[in-house]
């Protein structure tokens, strides 16, 4: 996309999102996270782009944000040998400079200390969050509905042999209401650390959540110094609040006739992968 010439004609550069090595980490459709989250700053006037970072060329520090798949576990492993190398220093720097990021379920894994595959492999991770992975029991298959602390509902579905434990001093993104989330005992989703959130909720989760979306694209912005967009504006005709209810409906979180949110907590164990 070209630069828009703002009224001082001064060309604004437009935002840039890094879609990191999409051939590796590019499981379920999460590349739609990157395009979902330009999109939702164009519509505001914003001019964004995507920008794939395919592997194994070295990651630039200097994107506006970084969206980064989920990845089965071969090829996550593939994924994280080139990130720890000289081909991931950008993308390290870059996390730890405070770069909006979105890490989904393979990508939330390698950023922690360690992931213990299923066939008993040690990979180890970035070391840029205190948590470690574990692949044990069933895969964790299906809907999940998720609380933030602000009361926003999420949702999303996963699919994950591995079960992730959070360190004492980090932050979920949010508290399970249904499905499993980090590890279907301790009712924690994902990880909330300054601008980087790690999720196990694909979808994309970004076109399931535009209150997600939102969140990233105002970091963003304000990364930009481009304070007085903030807060967003409402989108007309929101596509994305549109499937928010439908996917909530779809998991028993529908709205009652009198416009009350109907939570059903009951919470279910791992399930069993149909395929
Ligand atoms: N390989 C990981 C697991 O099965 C991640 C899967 C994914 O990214 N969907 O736990």
């Amino acid at each position: 996309m070209r630069p828009v010439p703002t009224a001082d004609a001064t060309p604004v550069s437009p935002v840039r999102i890094g879609i990191v090595f999409p051939q590796l980490l590019g499981t379920y459709g999460d590349r739609g996270n990157a395009e979902v989250l330009a999109w939702r700053l164009r519509v505001r006037g914003h001019p964004a782009e995507v920008v794939d970072l395919r592997a194994p060329a070295p990651i630039p520090p200097g994107l506006d944000a970084y969206i980064l798949g989920g990845g089965e576990d071969l090829l996550q492993a593939s994924a994280v040998k080139l990130l720890l190398g000289p081909e991931g220093r950008g993308l390290r720097a870059a996390l730890a400079g405070g770069a909006p990021t979105l890490a989904v379920c393979g990508s939330l894994q390698l950023l922690g200390r360690v992931y213990l595959d299923k066939a008993g492999r040690r990979v180890p991770g970035l070391h840029l969050l205190d948590l470690e992975t574990t692949a044990s029991g069933p895969r964790c298959v299906g809907e999940v509905v998720a609380r933030m602390a602000d009361g926003t509902l999420l949702t999303g579905f996963e699919n994950h042999g591995g079960r992730t434990r959070l360190g004492a001093g980090l932050e979920p993104l949010g508290t399970v209401l249904h499905g499993n989330g980090n590890n279907g005992e301790d009712h924690t989703e994902g990880v909330r650390h300054g601008n980087l959130i790690a999720t196990y909720l694909h979808g994309p989760v970004l076109a399931r959540n535009p209150a997600l979306a939102d969140l990233i694209a105002g970091n963003i912005l304000q990364r930009r110094g481009v304070r007085d967009a903030l807060p967003l504006p409402p989108i007309d005709d929101d596509p994305g609040m549109a499937l928010h209810s439908e996917r909530l409906q779809a998991a028993g979180f529908g709205r009652r006739p009198h416009g009350r949110l109907r939570l059903h907590t009951r919470r279910r164990g791992p399930r069993e992968a149909r395929s």
